[in-house]
This record gives C-alpha cells, sequence and structure tokens, in this order.
C-alpha cells in the first residue's frame, strides 16, 4: 500500500494533536496539551498508563516495576517544578500524595564502609565534611559550584533559550565548564581522596554511565535538584502517580485509548496527517508527539522515503543506554527486623567504577547495584509485618539477544542468585530465610514491556558526547512531528521524561501558533 494514502471508511475520528505512548513523557506532554485548551488524544499500546512507571503483583506483594527515588518534587513550603506542574494539572494535592525520603542514601563497600548519606545541601555538605576532614575546601567548592549550575539551568529555564553563548558565558561559566567534561574530570578539580570521590558518585547507575565517561552536567544537575527538593516517592507506587496524571488529563477534556498500538505515522505532501493502529483504526491530526523511542518511530513508524539522511544519522550517532537486571523481593519480615534501616543503598565491589561498568556488558556477577526498601518510608507498601526489596543492576540489552532461549531462565535464575548473594554479603546476611515472593526482570522483559530499544531505561548513554544539553531535540524528521521521552531533551529519568514531554508540547503549541507549518 501507498504510505500516503490510506482508507477513508477507517477514519474514526480527527484530532489537532495525537500523543502517542502514554509513558512518562506522553503523559507530560498530553497533560500540557490538555492544560491550555487542546483537544489532544493519548494512544498507548498497553492496558496501563506509565510505561515503565508501573507496578505489578505477585502473591501477597505488589512491586514498583521502576521508581526508587524521585526527584524535584519537593515539599509544599518548597516546591520543585515537578511539584508545581503536578499542581498547575490537579494532580497535587487532590490525586496523590508524597512521602519524604528521610536520608539521601545508603553508601556501602564491600571491604565493610558503610554510610549513609544524609539529604539536604546543609547535612549533606556538614556529613561529608565530617566523614573526611582534610577535604573540606574542595566539599565546600564542589558544593558551591553545583549552586552555581543550578542558577545557570534556572536562567535557562527563565529566558526559554533567549540568551546568547557569550551571555551564558559571562554569567554562568560553571555550567558551560562542567557540560564539557566527564564527571571524573570534575572531581579531579576538587577532590583527591578516592573513596570520597567513589561516594559522592555513587548514584551514577541513576544515568547509567561510570563517572569516567559521565557528563558532568548531567550528575551535577541531578545531585543538586536532590539536595534542593529532596527525594520523594508516591504513596500508590508509581502507578498511582500515572494513573493520577490520567485522571487529571480526562478531566482536563483530554481523551486516552488503551490497548492501542500506532504502527504508522501516515504522511501526506511531507507532513503528518493521522495515524492508524494495528487493528487498522485510523484518527487523523495535524501533528503528533510520539513517546516511542525515536529510532523505531523513524524506521519503523514513519515512511521510508520521507525521512532525511541527516535525521537517520542523528538518530543512530549516539550509543543506546543500558537496561537493567532486577530482582523483587516479597520478605516475611518486617524491615526493622531484618535490620535494613534506610531507602535507598548503593552497593559497590570497590571504588572501580569503571570494573563496575564493565559488567554491565557480561552475564557475570554485578560489581555494582541499587536497593530500595520502600517500607522504611511507606511502611503499608506490603502488608504487616513483612517488607519488599527491590534490587537492581544494569545491563547491556544486546548482550541479551545472545542469549539463546532455552538458556534464558538460567541465566535469569543465575544473575538473581548472584545480586541475592551480594546483599547477604552487605545489608542482611540472613535474607533467604525470608524470601516468600522472588521475581527478575531482565532488559528483554524492560524491553517487552516498554517496547525501548534493547530495554534501554534512559534511552542514549548521558555520556560526554550526549549530555542532557546536546540529546535529541523534540522536532522530528518531519513537520508536525515530535518527539518526547528518556532518548529527548534533557534525557531520562522521572522528572526529565515528564519535563521532555512539557518541552515538546511547548514546541508543537509554538510551531502552531507561528504557523511554522
Ligand atoms: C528498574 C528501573 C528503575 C528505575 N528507577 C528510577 C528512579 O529511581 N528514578 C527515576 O527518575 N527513574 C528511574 N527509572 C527510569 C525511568 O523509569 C524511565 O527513564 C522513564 O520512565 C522513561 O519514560 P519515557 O517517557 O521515556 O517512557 P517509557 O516508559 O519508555 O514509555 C513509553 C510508552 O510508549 C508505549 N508505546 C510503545 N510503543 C507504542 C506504540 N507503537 N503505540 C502506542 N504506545 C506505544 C509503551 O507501552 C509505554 O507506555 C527506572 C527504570 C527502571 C526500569
Amino acid at each position: 500500500m501507498n504510505n500516503s494514502i490510506y482508507d477513508e471508511s477507517r477514519v474514526l475520528d480527527s484530532y489537532p494533536i495525537i500523543v502517542i505512548g502514554a509513558g512518562l513523557g506522553g503523559l507530560g506532554a498530553a497533560c500540557q496539551l490538555a492544560s491550555v485548551g487542546k483537544k489532544v488524544l493519548l494512544l498507548e499500546k498497553h492496558n496501563v498508563p506509565g510505561g515503565f512507571a508501573s507496578s505489578f503483583v505477585r502473591g501477597r506483594f505488589e512491586f514498583d516495576s521502576a521508581l526508587h527515588e524521585l526527584s524535584d518534587i519537593g515539599t509544599e513550603n518548597n516546591k520543585g517544578s515537578l511539584y508545581r506542574f503536578l499542581e498547575r494539572l490537579g494532580v497535587i494535592p487532590e490525586k496523590i500524595q508524597f512521602k519524604q525520603i528521610p536520608e539521601f542514601y545508603r553508601s556501602i563497600f564491600m571491604d565493610g564502609y558503610d554510610v549513609t548519606i544524609p539529604i539536604g545541601l546543609e547535612e549533606y555538605t556538614e556529613k561529608l565534611i565530617e566523614l573526611f576532614p582534610s577535604e573540606k575546601k574542595g566539599i565546600e567548592d564542589f558544593l558551591d559550584m553545583c549552586q552555581k549550575v543550578l542558577e545557570g539551568i534556572q536562567f535557562m529555564i527563565k529566558m526559554r533559550g533567549q540568551y546568547s553563548p557569550a551571555e551564558m558565558l559571562k554569567e554562568h561559566p560553571w555550567l558551560i565548564r562542567v557540560s564539557g567534561i566527564t564527571l571524573s574530570e570534575l572531581f579531579r578539580k576538587f577532590f583527591t581522596n578516592k573513596r570520597l570521590i567513589s561516594v559522592i558518585a555513587h548514584l551514577w547507575g541513576y544515568l547509567g554511565v561510570p563517572p569516567s565517561r559521565l557528563n558532568a552536567y548531567a550528575y551535577v544537575a541531578m545531585i543538586i535538584t536532590f539536595l534542593k527538593w529532596g527525594a520523594a516517592y508516591p504513596v500508590g507506587r508509581s502507578h498511582a502517580l500515572t494513573t493520577s496524571m490520567v485522571k487529571a488529563f480526562e478531566e482536563l477534556g483530554g481523551e486516552i485509548r488503551f490497548n492501542a498500538l500506532v504502527n504508522r505515522i501516515i504522511v501526506e505532501d511531507g507532513r503528518v496527517k493521522g495515524v492508524e493502529l494495528l487493528n487498522g483504526d485510523i484518527y487523523k491530526c495535524q501533528a503528533a508527539i510520539s513517546n516511542v523511542n525515536p529510532i523505531c518511530t523513524t524506521m519503523k513508524m514513519l515512511p521510508k522515503e520521507v525521512v532525511p539522511e541527516s535525521y537517520i544519522k542523528k538518530i543512530y550517532a549516539p550509543e543506546v543506554g543500558p537496561s537493567a537486571f532486577s530482582v523483587y523481593l516479597g520478605l516475611n519480615a518486617s524491615y526493622k527486623d531484618l535490620g535494613i534501616h534506610a531507602h535507598e543503598m548503593t552497593i559497590s565491589e570497590s571504588d572501580d567504577m569503571d570494573k563496575a561498568y564493565e559488567t554491565f556488558g557480561k552475564i557475570d556477577p554485578p560489581k555494582y547495584l541499587v536497593a530500595g526498601c520502600y517500607n522504611h518510608v511507606y511502611n503499608d507498601i506490603s502488608p504487616p509485618g513483612t517488607a519488599e526489596l527491590c534490587i537492581t543492576t544494569l545491563q547491556m540489552g544486546k548482550l541479551w539477544h545472545n542469549v539463546p532461549p532455552d538458556q534464558y531462565h538460567k541465566v535469569k535464575d543465575y544473575l538473581a542468585d548472584k545480586m541475592v548473594e551480594l546483599i547477604e554479603k552487605t545489608i542482611c546476611p540472613n535474607i533467604r530465610d525470608y524470601i516468600e515472593v522472588a521475581e527478575a526482570a531482565t532488559p528483554l522483559t524492560y524491553y517487552r514491556y516498554s517496547k525501548n530499544m534493547d530495554g534501554a531505561i534512559y534511552g542514549y548513554t548521558q555520556d560526554l558526547l550526549d549530555g542532557p544539553n546536546l540529546r535529541l531535540k523534540s522536532r522530528g524528521p518531519i513537520p508536525g512531528l515530535y518527539q518526547c521521552g528518556a532518548w529527548t531533551n534533557i534525557g531520562g529519568g522521572f522528572s526529565g521524561s515528564i519535563l521532555s514531554g512539557r518541552i515538546a508540547a511547548g514546541m508543537f503549541l509554538k510551531d502552531n501558533k507561528e504557523g511554522r507549518w
């Protein structure tokens, strides 16, 4: 069938704009558009919203499939930008509540080093100085620099791109500097103590690349956001966040259709004209925002002949980032009885994060993982007298293409066992005695539910060449097509993905207003 022709008899309705995929980016875009009065249709292939941001039930436990710590929320008296957005939509306070996580993270190394790092700029600074007194000046200068980067970010947001590079360089030089170096290079400017560097860098798994490759801007922006607005967790898990966004979207007049897999984007005269579902239903539109990863959107959903070669190079140039391997444990003992005294625990074999990263590309025992025990802040998350522990390491999705189907369960069990072994050696020696339910998810699981390339959970790798400022932008390869989600704009994670949707919606509204197409 010629791609520019569609069957008129299958057209169900027409919308100014359609959003494809109800992951966090798609929800952010759809809610933003509905909040300014646009008629929007949101199409989701699954029967629930959220993409990665979801939950599932095993036995008497309901597990969050992704979220460990949510940034950019804050409190009523100290609102982060995500709080303000959700408040404007009517999500906060009516539809959801958040619990503040009392500490930042517990940083554990296999040599027995084990410290709990507090949240809040002052508390964090004091703790680091207490632990590493000889590095006091470097710690203070580092955190001063982080705040200057935050001022630069706030300036960029306020100016909405209306500033010159010279002005930025003059007013916010640190923002420019950190964008062009790796996190390791940045650390060398402030610190000498290896363990201090490891403790500060211990959340690098949240961005998927080790400090030697990680864009320093991405990490500094993440850390300072957590320190200023705290870390939060939604009551009712990620699922409550996404369902309350859907509710708000519908109250604002938006329409959502589940079990609606978009198979192709209809293009006529070089621009978006509609979308066709797998079952042949067609919705016409003037523009579409895709929350489906840009490679799949471009190469599978668009007709080949409309995509410029230069755009194809752009989407294939950055490296696809890691997926995850997780073990979800339902434990028949309370977190207190298990001796778990923090919400989020980062565990490393040693200070060598590059070595840890190497294990992401092998079926080898992991050398880095994070373990979240939600009961610590939210005891009702599991039945009385029980606890949930979600252990996650990262894995390159490509590796799993080579696992033969008849070996899949064996490999999965092997890795899950090695992860639990690390927990036994560091946090809870007798944890196996209390496991009532155990489930593991591999990159193939994450691919199956999200349809992201190789199951990537943060989109492209956030290395030096693909930091938040350099990522693929929202405008797609043809007029009327926009991208959002972890792969675009500032990158993955909950708040970054929601924000990318808001940015894509803003671009559509601007282009529409200016009659760009
Ligand atoms: C184990 C794990 C732990 C994590 N921990 C954290 C954390 O603590 N903090 C944090 O901030 N982030 C965390 N993340 C990362 C975060 O979850 C993701 O970066 C973010 O959810 C990505 O959102 P997205 O907008 O890119 O959408 P995705 O989640 O990729 O969703 C895309 C949506 O599009 C739909 N879709 C795909 N194809 C089609 C189609 N053809 N038609 C219609 N719909 C389609 C999918 O069903 C899905 O709903 C974690 C992720 C995982 C897996």
